[in-house]
């Protein structure tokens, strides 16, 4: 059997996991426990071509990962170490300390469960996830690569709060940005796939998932994102509303008494196209539309709206693009947003090919028209194999 890296993305209420043949970026097999501390909690585990299913209540992130180890060992993974050669850990806050991909010891995992403070909502997953694995799989490196760390880069002037210095710099109060492993791998992809020099390409990447954001990236660093010190900053999202004027948070304090829990929960679950039409998947609000609704045909502009004010800061951030990329779920599948994103653009050199981007060709590919100064890509995002990859450097 051919080495494998085990990538694990341990979420808020979701593992995730992967191995990965990390020379030939083939997933050897896969799996997913959703729904933890739920009453009705899923794991499924591919491999070969088969699918191991186990519902019922999963207590916790340990119950759910004791669950899936099981799985790995009746399809005959792990059952020793080998061949599992390292796992690599997706990390959503790396803080300020770390922004490479790390080899973890106790101390980096005390570190990791530190920054809890920062991302209350990812940190404490991924650390437990990390913990339990350790523990399974003793004997190979464990790599953080953190979210994070690609905007590591991000110039002063992009990073920064225009608040208190003080009140910054005590708590850590800056713009971190998300997504970067998505980011990093797609704009690198970008350039292989025009053949041009990483170093050398201006890229706007749009990471249109259920989370969303966009990056700017100059010769092979990013220097602008829409995420900031959370991943609720910048682009409207399935259920995140991205940027909004803080002041509608103490009005709402004020005004309708609402407390820090309810104000927290409105802005991660209850806002985004979600809150503004009650669905945030794209199929659901396409068919909402479909059916007249004034609401879904509002999320929807809003939606659309954001994504080209960000283009057009990027563009002027940059001094103009080289590429404009679109990935995850949204931008990989839903051909209206990208058409409707960029649209009227001509006279900033961007034409999307209606032709080419109504292609249900899947991979890497050109949506732009041959006249576009700026080529608009398809890039499909892989965070998996990037952390596969990076993990794979440490072996
Ligand atoms: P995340 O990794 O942030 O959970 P994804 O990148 O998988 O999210 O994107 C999920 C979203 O992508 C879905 O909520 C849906 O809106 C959209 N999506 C995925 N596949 C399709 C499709 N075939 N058609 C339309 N929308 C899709």
């Amino acid at each position: 059997m051919s080495d494998q890296v085990l990538v694990i993305n341990s979420g808020s209420s979701s593992i995730k996991y992967q191995f990965v043949d990390p020379v030939s970026g083939t997933a050897v097999a896969s799996g997913l426990v959703e729904r933890i501390g739920e009453a009705e909690g899923r794991v499924q585990h591919h491999y070969d071509g088969n699918t191991l299913e186990h519902c019922g209540p999963i207590v916790d992130h340990t119950d759910g990962f004791g669950l899936a180890y099981a799985m790995f060992a009746k399809s005959g993974l792990g059952a020793d170490e080998s061949p599992i050669k390292a796992v690599g850990h997706r990390v959503v806050h790396g803080g300020r300390l770390f922004h490479a991909p790390t080899l973890i010891n106790d101390a980096v995992l005390a570190e990791i469960e530190r920054l809890s403070e920062l991302a209350p909502l990812h940190n404490p997953p991924n650390a437990i996830g990390i913990a339990v694995t350790r523990k399974q799989f003793p004997n190979v490196p464990h790599v953080a690569v953190f979210d994070t760390g690609f905007f590591h880069s991000l110039p002063g002037a992009a990073a920064t709060y225009a608040i208190s210095h003080d009140i910054a710099e005590a708590w850590g109060v800056r713009r971190y940005g998300f997504h970067g492993t998505s980011h990093e791998y797609v704009s690198r992809e970008a350039a292989h796939f025009l053949d041009r020099d990483f170093g050398e390409l201006k890229t706007i990447v749009l990471h249109l998932g259920n989370g969303a954001s966009a990056s700017a990236v100059r010769k092979g660093h990013a220097v602008e994102t829409s995420m900031g010190l959370t991943p609720l900053e910048g682009l409207v999202m399935g259920t995140r509303g991205g940027d909004i004027d803080p002041g509608i948070l103490t009005h709402l304090n004020r005004a309708a008494g609402m407390d820090f829990e309810q104000l927290d929960r409105m802005l991660n679950k209850m806002s985004g196209l979600k809150g503004m039409c009650g669905v945030n998947d794209f199929r659901e609000l396409f068919s909402l539309i479909e059916s007249d609704d004034a609401g879904a045909k509002l999320a929807y502009e809003v939606y659309v709206h954001r994504i080209r004010k960000y283009v057009g800061a990027y563009l002027a951030v940059l001094g103009g693009a080289d590429a404009i990329v679109f990935t995850a779920g949204v931008g990989e599948n839903v051909a209206a947003v990208r058409e409707d994103a960029l649209s009227d653009l001509d006279s900033l050199g961007i034409q999307v090919d209606p032709l080419r981007n109504q292609s249900p060709q899947r991979g890497p590919r050109v949506i732009s028209s041959d006249d576009s100064r700026v080529a608009v890509l398809v890039i499909p995002t892989n965070e998996e194999l990037a952390i596969a990859r990076a993990a794979w450097q440490f072996v």
